[in-house]
């Protein structure tokens, strides 16, 4: 699997030179490989070539790959979240891209509580506000952070997260990543008890150089290391 290690070169390539682009560091972003419908053994091999950090959206596949895999890497939970699904992963998650209502930081909290661990979990917000995008709206953020803080002891939110529409127009997507990048500062200055904003989750195979350039810290990139899915 040849054209793993080379998908993974070129990407590496990219973040730098976007990276650079805007006065950053690329150590300061991860690209975290998104590995839903991938087979582990096409995982392990993206793994030998440097992927520190990888990314499942079914709870119940993330706990089948973690059981081959396991502690390799860091596992993350990207895309929606039942609540009836926090169980399969709770003990095997570094962190939940998709923390969107309350009902869903009880159940975190209940079961986080129970194995005595603290998530961390990124905010999803729909700044697009296109109708098929999950996440809150731009102007429910502040409180449900707020709210989240002083209620769920075991969640720490440590930044956000966001989807930029499907859109061929450069300019539409980059707004997306700087709406969400404003949204950050702007909580970041309201300096919330156990609220960082250290952690802004955008970008994907299509668009993770724009995403880098407009302050993206996590990069969730698919196709582009793994080609093509077939669902
Ligand atoms: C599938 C998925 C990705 C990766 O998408 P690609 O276009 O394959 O890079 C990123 N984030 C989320 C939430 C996803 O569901």
């Amino acid at each position: 699997m040849e054209f793993i290690k080379e998908n993974i070169q070129v990407i590496n390539d990219n973040i730098e030179r976007a990276a650079l682009n805007s006065g950053r560091k690329k150590e300061d972003i991860t690209l975290l490989g998104v590995t839903k419908t991938v087979d582990t053994d096409a995982i392990l091999e993206a793994i030998n070539f440097g992927i520190t950090d990888i990314g499942e959206n079914k709870p119940q596949e993330l706990a089948r790959k973690y059981d081959v895999i396991g502690d390799k890497v860091r596992w993350h939970l990207i895309g929606t979240l039942q609540t009836n699904k926090v169980k399969y992963i709770i003990d095997k998650v570094s962190m939940i891209h998709s923390l969107d209502r309350e009902a869903l930081c009880e159940e975190i909290q209940k079961r986080a509580e129970k194995i005595d661990k603290t998530i961390d979990c990124l905010v999803q917000v729909n700044i697009s506000k296109e109708e098929s995008k999950h996440g809150l709206d731009i102007e429910n953020v502040v409180e449900f952070i707020k709210n989240t803080s002083e209620k769920y002891k075991n969640i720490n939110i440590k930044g956000l997260m966001t989807m930029a529409p499907f859109s061929a127009d450069e300019n539409e997507i980059r707004n997306v990543f700087k709406g969400l990048k404003d949204l950050s500062l702007e909580i970041k200055n309201l300096n919330i008890k156990d609220v960082s904003m250290d952690v802004l989750s955008m970008g994907m195979s299509n668009d993770y150089e724009i995403a880098i350039e407009e302050g993206s810290t996590i990069v969730r990139v698919g196709t582009s290391i793994f080609g093509k899915r077939n669902y």
